[in-house]
């Protein structure tokens, strides 16, 4: 069941109710006026921005090459061939 948030247009407040799509509106818990109105619930918005079909198909692709170039920038930073000699972990400054 969706969670909706309602506001009560007789004392203002907002509240959240699970509740099915076909059901009336909940009365307010704050006044128990029926004269409630369904908000844009930031749950559904979570929701739908989590969804699969936001997901990159190559995110994962380019998070792999992004490890592959930090390894590597890393390996440089460490080798001692920048100072003029060899290094066996790289192959050494050319
Ligand atoms: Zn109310």
């Amino acid at each position: 069941m969706p969670l909706f948030e309602y506001e009560c247009e007789k004392c203002g407040a907002q509240f959240e109710e699970l509740v099915a799509l076909e059901a009336p509106a909940p009365v307010c818990p704050e006044c128990s006026s029926s004269a409630t109105r369904k908000l844009i619930s930031a749950t559904t918005i979570h929701f739908e921005a989590a969804s699969p079909l936001d997901r990159k198909p190559d995110a994962k692709v380019q998070q792999n090459v992004q490890k592959a170039m930090k390894r590597k920038a890393v390996a440089a930073a460490a080798c001692p061939g920048k100072a003029g000699g060899g290094c066996s972990g790289c192959g050494g400054a050319r």
